[in-house]
């Protein structure tokens, strides 16, 4: 944790023993979830917001979807997640939370789930956060459920640096999927129907707002 990140998380009132545990386990099982800097800045952006419905792609152990709810009292989140292991923790996890009524997991491959799988609502916040080469494609298969004037955020548009990187630089076993997510990046900065940033916090939260007309 850089120097700011833990001024920032003592400064928290109520330290969440929950919260501490999925950290935890998160790191030691190396499973990504979204930073202390990422998540910090991401909850501020969605308390500005106020999204009464998030769909989130990618739960891991429902870490996000837990931060999300917690932090705004009207909001509920649908979430996918295709590991059967991390989706088994998730459920542990969401049930302890509490939150369980405001918390929906469905498990599955986010690009092979049928769309009658989802509660048939407008999403006020599309939140994308799983496989990196697959941005387009989530983007494309999920937007249509955002309402006009809703947010689609996406995290680690960084890659931990690697976009940053020539591409004959890049390990091999990475470089598709370091292309696709630089493709998608140009392709969704300059999507006419969307005004988006991409903010250099965490790993890089990008924020597409859904014009209204
Ligand atoms: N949002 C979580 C972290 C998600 S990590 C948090 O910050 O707490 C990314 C997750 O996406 C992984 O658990 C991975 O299994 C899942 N994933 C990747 N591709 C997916 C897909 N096509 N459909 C559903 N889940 C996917
Ligand atoms: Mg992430």
């Amino acid at each position: 944790m850089k120097d700011f990140e833990s001024y920032i998380s003592g400064l928290r009132e109520e330290d969440n023993p929950l919260l501490r545990e999925m950290e935890e386990f998160a790191a030691e099982h190396r499973i990504p979830i979204m930073d202390s800097s990422g998540m910090e800045t991401f909850i501020g952006l969605l308390r500005i917001q106020r999204p009464k419905r998030i769909l989130e792609i990618g739960s891991a152990i429902g870490y996000s979807a837990i931060r999300m709810v917690s932090s705004l009292k009207e909001a509920s989140v649908v979430t996918i997640e295709r590991d059967k292991e991390r989706y088994a923790s998730a459920v542990d996890y969401i049930e302890r939370s509490g939150f369980g009524e405001r918390i929906t997991i469905i498990e599955g491959d986010a690009l092979l789930l049928s769309d009658d799988m989802l509660p048939p609502v407008w999403y006020d916040a599309l939140f994308i956060d799983a496989a990196k080469g697959q941005y387009k494609r989530f983007f494309e298969k999920y937007s249509e459920f955002v309402a006009k004037g809703g947010i689609i955020y996406c995290d680690n548009m960084f890659m931990h640096g690697a976009v940053m990187v020539p591409d004959e630089e890049v390990p091999k076993r990475n470089r598709t999927m370091i292309r696709n997510l630089k493709e998608f990046t140009s392709w969704v900065m300059k999507h006419p129907d969307y005004e988006t940033s991409l903010l250099p916090v965490g790993d890089g939260i990008l924020v597409a707002v859904k014009k209204r007309d």
